[in-house]
């Protein structure tokens, strides 16, 4: 221990001009392979350390007090890079798990396939991670499968081994911020500086181990404005198949970011130009052949950017529930064969949502907001009595609604009723009770049936279902 702080010591004296020495925290951590580092001073770099967080630089400075080298490394050097503000701060050093956690009060282990360290301050989470290597022999705790698919990743490695299993080159950049050094084994700087995104090593063992690479692939270039280098671009339509390995609950969080990332257009083209889509929402690529469906998805996916872009919240509900909207619409069609048409739309609901499920995961607290969604679109069909004004008193009206208007704009819906709900939804009490449709005598008489059959209670449930397609309009 008193080895390593002299050490660390020397290494915080040592000029600009020297290269940092590693320390070496563990057993596999010997060969630190720095040599093979070429190390970027400020005015080559020119990262603005102020746009740091302190929470970061606490984090780092605490490591490095203990003896331990740290680094911000990942996305976030790669967007200081790119002059983008950066929305989180992940930090790698050659302390182990339980090291960093004994350094920091607030902080907590996490992952099993990836055990790492969330540091807290106030509300912000600085993620910490050991550096990896590979795995020597059967004991190392690390596992990949037949095809090659790393599934646990907790062999500790020294920083060379630690970049070279990195995605990309502009993802495996280490920033002092205490010396201002940028380490660089891959050229990243100069793969950032020229625009282009290139995975590190073979392309096809890259995706082989991990296929989701292949989305970080078409995510990071359409987010970040950075073509893909030819060799990264190659395999990944003819490899698109191997994301059905992929744990559903990872493709989701994956799909998610992506979709939220502010350019969900451009990777959805970008999925579509690589086949990729076809794994991922199942049945989304028979919907973006149909051209109302393809409108719909764009209509939407460019609506979300726009939120996205201007600093306004996204609800993942609504995103998914645009995205399989198409495939509820076809689906509820078919039950109104034999269903009314509320019970028809519920049966489409859970078609809809098994499939999708059992690809992606969809996380239950979404797919609840998914059919809510989905139901109340049925209920724009009722503009009779207070069926309007029930659904207008729903607390979840006004998502409900930005996605009836998505489906006006498409051309999906009869441009009579679109102008009826816009009327409805801006008028004052009056007009509204004016522009109410009358009741027919079929559907009060059966709503009164209903009502008895309840023992008495309001029967305005045409959510719960129980109304026929003749009660519409
Ligand atoms: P974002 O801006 O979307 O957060 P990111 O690159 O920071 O992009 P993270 O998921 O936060 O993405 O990952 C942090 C870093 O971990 C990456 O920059 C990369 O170095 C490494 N990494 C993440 N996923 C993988 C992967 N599947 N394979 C190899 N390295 C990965
Ligand atoms: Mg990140």
């Amino acid at each position: 221990m008193i080895k390593k702080i002299i050490q660390s010591w020397l290494g915080n004296k040592k000029k600009l001009s020297d290269k940092p020495s590693l320390q070496a925290g563990h057993e596999n951590s010997q060969n630190h392979g720095l040599d093979k580092a070429k190390i970027h001073h400020k005015k080559t770099h020119r990262i603005d350390k102020g746009l740091i967080s302190d929470a970061a630089l606490k984090t780092i400075q605490g490591l490095q007090k203990s003896g331990h080298k740290a680094y911000i490394v990942g996305g976030a050097v790669r967007d200081l890079l790119l002059n983008q503000h950066p929305k989180d701060f992940d930090v790698a050093t050659d302390a182990t798990p339980e090291q960093v956690r004994n350094i920091f009060r607030r902080s907590r282990i996490i992952g099993r396939r990836f055990r790492l360290v969330h540091v807290m301050f106030g509300s912000e989470i600085i993620e910490v991670s050991t550096f990896r290597g590979h795995a020597q022999d059967e004991q190392d705790d690390s596992k990949i499968n037949e095809s090659g698919r790393i599934i646990r990743d907790n062999v500790f490695g020294n920083i060379e081994q630690d970049a070279t299993r990195r995605d990309f080159t502009a993802n495996a950049l280490y920033y002092d911020p205490q010396q201002e050094h940028l380490i660089d084994f891959h050229d990243g700087l100069k793969d950032i500086q020229q625009g282009i995104l290139r995975i590190i090593g073979e392309p096809k063992q890259r995706y082989r181990e991990d296929p989701v690479r292949m989305l970080r692939a078409v995510r990071l270039s359409a987010k970040l404005g950075l073509d893909l280098d030819k060799k990264t671009a190659a395999p990944i339509s003819e490899m698109a198949d191997a994301l059905s390995e992929v744990p559903p609950s990872r493709l989701f969080d994956e799909m998610l970011k992506l979709f939220l990332s502010g350019h969900a257009m451009e990777s959805a083209k970008a999925l579509r130009k690589f086949g990729l889509h076809h794994g991922l929402l199942p049945l989304l690529d028979v919907v973006l052949e149909q051209p109302l469906g393809e409108r719909f998805v764009n209509l939407a996916l460019a609506n979300t950017d726009q939120r996205v872009l201007s600093g306004k919240t996204v609800s993942p509900a609504f995103l998914f529930a645009t995205l399989l909207w198409h495939e509820v619409l076809a689906s509820w069609q078919k039950h109104q064969q034999h269903l009314p048409l509320m019970p028809a739309i519920f049966a489409a609901m859970d078609d809809v949502i098994r499939i999708q499920t059992d690809k992606l995961a969809i996380h239950k607290r979404f797919t609840a907001g998914m059919r809510e969604i989905w139901a109340m679109q049925a209920r724009f069909e009722y503009r009779q009595g207070r069926r309007p004004y029930t659904l207008l008193e729903h607390p979840r009206f006004r998502a409900a609604y930005d996605f009836f208007l998505l489906r006006c704009e498409s051309g999906e819906i009869d441009v009579s009723i679109a102008q009826w709900w816009q009327q409805f939804v801006e008028a004052d009490a009056n007009s509204r009770a004016a522009m109410v449709l009358p009741e027919t005598t079929k559907s009060k008489s059966k709503r009164r049936r209903r009502r008895k059959r309840n023992g008495g209670q309001a029967a305005d449930n045409s959510a719960t279902g129980g109304t026929d397609q003749h009660d519409a309009h």
